[in-house]
């Protein structure tokens, strides 16, 4: 029986909020850098919601663009994960029409994963079986923990606050890689 692990792309596999912040800055030159996004309405008052989710689909149109490159780790750390004997669901949210050019960045860098779910409800993908799961956003870390699973991701300006929640936060995929290597997993016999 494999175990499962599921994985998010933006501030996970790369630096997303970098490029997000170059978007912003061409709505708003003033808008706030990331290390003051410490709460999820941190653009109010900066842009339009239009203007900001506008910024993000502009970012996910262009998801294989070559301005967008993974985290130097990011390659190593799937295929770690896959040689451990994971079954790797990539999970974003982001639109499902974004599936080309996500898929497509994902090969072009030699990201692994067995499949790919764009959604805006990833977290309808965590069940009993799921084993880890890796992101950065809050919300989604405290419904994997819930579920039992490993809960794990990138230490960010936006989860710091949250991180006595029942996850682990981490500097680095590496480091991420050690905490689910050394997890035994009480669901995997
Ligand atoms: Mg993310």
């Amino acid at each position: 029986m494999y175990k499962t692990a599921i994985i998010d792309i933006d501030n996970t596999l790369w630096q997303f909020c970098d490029a997000f912040y170059e978007e912003l800055r061409k709505i708003n030159r003033n808008f706030p850098p990331p290390e003051e996004w410490t709460h999820w309405d941190f653009w109010e008052g900066h842009c339009s919601e239009q203007d900001f989710y506008g910024a993000v689909n502009a970012i996910h149109l262009n998801q294989d663009s070559d301005r967008h490159q993974p985290y130097p780790e990011a390659k190593g750390f799937l295929s770690a994960l896959k040689q451990g004997g994971y079954h790797i669901t990539i999970a974003s949210h982001r639109s499902p029409e974004f599936m080309p050019q996500t898929e497509r960045w994902l090969k072009k860098h030699g990201l692994f994963f067995d499949d790919i779910h764009l959604s805006y409800h990833k977290t309808s993908l965590f069940n009993a079986e799921t084993n880890v799961v890796v992101d950065d956003a809050p919300q989604v870390l405290e419904k994997a923990a819930e579920s039992g699973a490993l809960a794990t991701g990138l230490l960010f300006p936006w989860n710091r606050d949250y991180r006595e929640n029942g996850f682990r936060l981490c500097g680095n995929l590496n480091e991420i890689l050690e905490g689910i290597l050394t997890y035994e997993s009480p669901r995997v016999p």
